[in-house]
């Protein structure tokens, strides 16, 4: 017999492939003294050995899926691998001692993890977090317990996790991750984000997976309904490989439109962008023939290392991006850190609320050494392509004046120094927090441009985690609250002659696009995965007509009726 479960669709697909645990194994172990201390040290000896073998595995293959910077990680784990001072102390307590092998490892290297952790030195803070996962590495095979290596995955399987970070998602291997599925998160979460731009099936926050999927169990993911199929029958997998296989084939048809331009059939035209993580992204928005990028989210570039990009890293790869886009309209948004990305190495205090903390903006005009590097470099690339700089999670006026006055210091400082810097740059804030969406006619007088962010915005404004499936029924983009802010936000732009894109998720929402289109959105930015289906709808839509169902929405009592009222209008 097989077992459903249902949790929310975060990625459009179907995968049927095997489960792979990506689920903290047990590596706990009985602090016993020995009598005889040679097959203790026998067993550390191989422990080490089989870890290094392993890491050299692990190294290469990350260098190939996720570039050699990432991979850098591994040579530090290497080497601490190769470390007298950490190898010596432990067969000296297994010989001295008489403790197990299990004991003597983490003695030691808890005490140089302590050690580590206490400095006030960045690079040693780091060091604490290396010798702690190298440390895990060789427990686990002194124990006989296997670790996950997502890296090392080399057969088509469906990870199952109570839940994916970015990072995680980061190091999957698209040619052979069909699927993901986890306990916890929503579909806004970075990593369901992630999941989209990378083509992978996903159903995220079923509560239980990982207490009902065994490793090598055979799963089905239907990304499209949020349904999870454990162990199906025979009758299930034909029924669902059909359902792959007509998910293809509709594929195929849309890439028909990839270079059709997005008008309406009354004759409107509206600007669909994608939104990218990394330059890595670039082959699917151009496969999926997007007029620009309306959201480069930077702080991928900040993540999955142990340290700050340089100013010339950065450099390189905003060039990379302007340039590949040929002239196409980039919007970079500065580094947005916090809420359910974090950055290991900057060493931020936990906080309670962390999607109202310390982040995005706030951090970067309180870390001017943060700020100022990203900024210099995205002057610096200006003259290679069309950008546009934004903002992100603007609140006050003040900060989006500090942040311009900020990159008029550095552009002038860059011009001095003789770098040419792009004159046209536009300049324009995220609307994530009610807040801004409330004063946008005074922001509009400011700004260039504005880019709705409707993933934040929906949960400030509900007050409702984007990240917790508990309270996803009040995540609600078609809350009428949700559609007057938009409304307002975008009359306000066009009052003063700006523009408003949106580069939510919201913007590539199927029952959303007919109603973003009535409120005149000009700008619909989003996974590049779903630009072609939203040409295709948008081909299809009179912009009159969507204009009068937007009104009625506006007056509408519940996001429910919201989403009735659009179903009789869009067969
Ligand atoms: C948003 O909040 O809508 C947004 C696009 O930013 P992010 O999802 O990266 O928070
Ligand atoms: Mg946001």
């Amino acid at each position: 017999m097989s077992k459903r479960l249902t949790g929310i669709a975060a990625s459009d697909g179907v995968a049927i492939a095997r489960a792979y645990l990506l689920v903290e194994p047990d590596l706990s172990f009985e602090n016993d003294k020995v009598a005889q201390v040679e097959p203790e040290l026998d067993k550390f000896r191989d422990a080490i050995n089989t870890s290094k073998i392993e890491l050299t595995k692990i190294r290469n293959n990350a260098e190939k899926n996720i570039g050699p910077d990432k991979a850098a990680i591994f040579d530090a784990h290497l080497l601490i691998l190769d470390d007298p001072e950490i190898i010596k102390p432990v067969e000296d307590k297994i010989t001295h001692d008489q403790v197990n092998a299990p004991t003597a490892l983490t003695e030691v290297t808890s005490q140089f993890v302590t050690i580590f952790e206490s400095m006030d030195n960045e690079y040693m803070k780091e060091r604490a977090a290396d010798v702690r996962d190298v440390s895990k590495r060789v427990l686990a095979h002194i124990l006989g317990v296997e670790l996950p290596n997502p890296s090392m995955i080399d057969e088509n399987v469906v990870i199952i996790g109570n839940d994916l970070t970015p990072s995680d998602t980061a190091q999957l291997n698209k040619q052979y991750v069909q699927g993901f599925v986890t306990n916890i998160g929503g579909r806004t979460s970075h990593s369901a984000i992630m999941s989209r731009s990378m083509e992978i099936a996903s159903v995220v926050g079923t509560h239980t997976i990982t207490q009902e999927v065994q490793q090598g169990d055979m799963v089905i993911v239907d990304g499209l309904t949020g349904e999870v199929i454990i162990n199906p029958t025979d009758d299930e997998v034909i029924a669902y490989e059909n359902k792959r296989e007509r998910f293809f084939k509709d594929k195929e048809e849309l890439k028909k439109l990839k270079d059709e331009e997005t008008v309406t059939v009354d004759g409107v035209h509206a600007e669909l962008a994608a939104n990218i993580g990394t330059s890595e992204d670039l082959t699917g928005v151009i496969d999926n023939g997007a007029e620009g990028i309306g959201l480069y989210r930077t702080e991928f570039l900040y993540m999955g290392r142990d340290e700050m990009p340089s100013e010339d890293e950065q450099f390189e790869a905003y060039k990379t991006v302007l340039e590949q886009m040929e002239n196409k309209r980039v919007v970079v948004r500065t580094l947005d850190i916090g809420g359910d990305k974090e950055l290991p190495y900057l060493n931020l205090p936990k906080e309670m609320n962390p999607f109202l903390g310390y982040r995005a903006i706030r951090l970067c005009l309180n870390q001017p050494e943060i700020f100022r590097p990203q900024l210099r470099a995205l002057l610096r690339a200006s003259t290679y392509g069309k950008l546009s700089i934004m903002f992100p999670m603007v609140a006050t006026l003040q900060e989006f004046r500090d942040a311009k006055r900020i990159l008029n210091e550095e552009k002038a400082n860059l011009q001095q120094e003789g770098v040419e810097v792009a004159e046209d740059i536009e300049l324009g804030i995220m609307v994530e927090i009610p807040a801004t969406a409330a004063l946008a006619d005074i922001f509009a007088k400011e700004v260039d441009f504005f880019s709705i962010g409707t993933n934040d915005l929906i949960q400030y404004t509900m007050a409702a985690d984007r990240m917790s499936e508990r309270v996803s029924y009040l995540y609600q983009p078609y809350n009428p609250s949700i559609l007057r802010l938009v409304k307002q936000v975008i009359d306000a732009s066009h009052k003063e002659g700006k523009w408003t894109g949106m580069c939510g998720e919201m913007a590539g929402d199927e029952t959303a696009i007919p109603l973003l289109l009535g409120l005149g959105l000009d700008e619909f930015s989003m996974s590049a995965t779903s630009i072609l289906k939203a040409r295709r709808q948008i081909m299809s839509l009179s912009q009159n007509e969507m204009r009068e169902l937007a009104h009625r929405a506006l007056d509408c009592t519940s996001a429910d009726e919201v989403q009735t009222l659009v179903q009789s209008y869009v067969k």
